[in-house]
């Protein structure tokens, strides 16, 4: 095998395998080094999306939706089902099953691709060489051209409530259960603890999720943030905001959870507990003295809105760079760098990243939140649009939520669109391509929407903040 590459991508996620497959599509000779193992010890591309993220959690949250509906919602269809199980073992090993041709996919991607691929661990060398280290200890050095640095993330630790595998569980630990527990304390109510909450609920665990901040899902559109808590709760879910986590004990299988709310100190014993606070950029051990690559005050790998390090030649996309974390965005990233280093043209347009919640129902926004807007002193309109008024949400039985557009005053700019209800993450993907095609919200409002599907919520949303919707009262909910 060569020692010497165009490109040597360090991390096999969503942000470096397609940074390799788009170097090799440009003609470059490429490898993809990563350094991913799973419990069982076996090696797999894909990062934490695949093995550990987007794609077990998908798994998991479909099949607990299913047993939600069939016990909770089919009656109302006419459809009675009695004596249902749930089977959390057949549950678990559907979802190994679609990491694992998922993860064989990328192999896949990669012979026909043409990239080299060397499961173990890569390190930036002064000069633009690598180290790499493969599982069995054996070492060698290579060289390239230029060098793309996509290690990820990791969960961010709680000293409060220390990781422990058994009680005290990370994300992953939390994706691996083999039975619901009878209690179950999440720290953090945001993307990932509601939806690893949302699964084990649905499972019949009772969930109570602590979150420090006293604003629901602050990142999000405040009137979204509210209708989604109100939606929530009435699942369940017992989200109790402005707890601050001050100790948790493992006590006889327990875990004791000590919080305080402002008031005063409090306290709710659970089976287990998820500590779901985030995730920060991992780059242990990626970097040798003089690189020249630089790290920012958070751990996170310094780049320009290019990707491009300190250090010439030397890039860095994915979670390991500002921006939010997810796998789309790695993604865009990857491509951008590779395209870039073949010498075509690459663009991320930061403005148009989609945000998706995968709860039922569902929450996806784009672009700017209301209060975002309103911070920034330019006249906006808004249209909300209820999906209790949408023929097939109805059809559904899937009422609950809107969606929300908001455009400029002066131009008519699309700013933002925020969605809560069902399928909320395919519809965002109509504003996305508005957003990256400076659509107007008449533009949308222009737009045939086929009849009756979920999108016209947005069509509508678009026509309301003119007033000038048809199937509803102009009005927000
Ligand atoms: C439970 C959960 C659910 C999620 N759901 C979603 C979702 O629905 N949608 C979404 O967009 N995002 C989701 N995310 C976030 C998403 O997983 C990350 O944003 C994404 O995986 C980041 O991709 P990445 O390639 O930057 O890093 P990673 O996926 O972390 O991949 C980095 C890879 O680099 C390897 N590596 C690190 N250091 C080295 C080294 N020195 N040498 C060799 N290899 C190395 C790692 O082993 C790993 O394989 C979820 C995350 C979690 C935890």
């Amino acid at each position: 095998m060569a020692d010497s590459f165009d490109v040597i991508v360090i991390g096999g996620g969503p942000a470096g395998y397609p940074a390799a497959i788009r170097a090799a599509q440009n003609k470059l000779t490429v490898a993809c080094i990563d350094a991913w193992k799973n419990r069982d010890g076996t090696t797999a591309f894909g990062g934490t999306c695949l093995n550990a993220g987007c794609i077990p959690s998908k798994a998991l949250l479909e099949s607990s939706e299913l047993y939600h509906r069939l016990r909770e919602e089919f009656s109302v269809h006419g459809i009675k089902a009695s004596g249902v199980e749930v089977d959390v073992a057949t549950m678990q090993k559907r979802k190994a099953g679609i990491v694992k041709k998922s993860t064989d996919g990328i192999n896949a991607l990669f012979k026909a691709a043409g990239v080299t691929p060397l499961q173990g661990r890569g390190r930036l060398l002064p000069g633009k060489r690598v180290e790499f280290t493969a599982h069995d200890g054996s070492r060698r050095e290579l060289t390239a051209k230029h060098v793309v640095l996509a290690s990820g993330s990791e969960p961010t630790p709680l000293r409060s409530a220390a990781f422990d595998g058994t009680s005290i569980l990370d994300s992953w630990d939390a994706l691996e259960l083999a039975a619901a527990p009878k209690r179950l304390g999440v720290i953090g109510a945001g993307v990932i603890g509601l939806e690893l909450g949302s699964v084990w609920r649905r499972l019949g665990s009772e969930v109570v999720i602590l979150e420090a901040l006293e604003d629901f899902l602050a990142i999000a559109d405040q009137q979204l943030a509210k209708e989604a808590l109100r939606q929530f709760k009435r699942q369940g879910l017992d989200i109790r905001l402005g707890a601050k986590v001050t100790a948790a004990a493992v006590a006889g299988g327990a875990v004791n959870v000590s919080y305080t709310d402002g008031k005063a100190v409090q306290s709710v014993t659970v089976d287990k507990l998820v500590v779901a606070i985030g995730r920060r950029p991992y780059t242990d051990k990626l970097l040798a003295a003089g690189t020249g690559v630089e790290l920012d005050e958070r751990g996170f790998i310094k780049v320009d809105e290019h990707c491009r390090t300190g250090a010439e030649a030397i890039w860095a996309v994915g979670d390991c760079v500002r921006g939010p974390m997810l796998a789309h965005k790695g993604k865009e990233e990857g491509v951008m760098v590779a395209d870039l280093i073949a010498g075509r043209y690459g663009e991320v347009n930061y403005r148009a990243i989609p945000s998706v919640i995968y709860t039922a129902p569902e929450i996806a926004w784009v672009g700017e939140t209301e209060e975002q807007v309103k911070a920034s002193g330019r006249a906006y309109k808004v249209g909300v649009f209820p999906f209790l008024a949408s023929g097939r949400a109805r059809a559904m039985e899937s009422t609950a939520g809107f969606a929300k557009l908001i455009a400029a005053v002066d131009d008519d700019e699309i700013l933002g669109v925020h969605i809560v209800g069902p399928l909320a993450g395919e519809l965002i993907a109509e504003a996305v391509l508005a957003m990256e095609y400076s659509a107007s919200s008449e533009d949308l409002q222009r737009t045939m929407h086929a009849h009756p599907t979920l999108s016209e919520a947005v069509h509508e949303a678009a026509l309301a903040a003119d007033k000038r919707a048809i199937d509803s009262l102009n009005r927000s909910p």
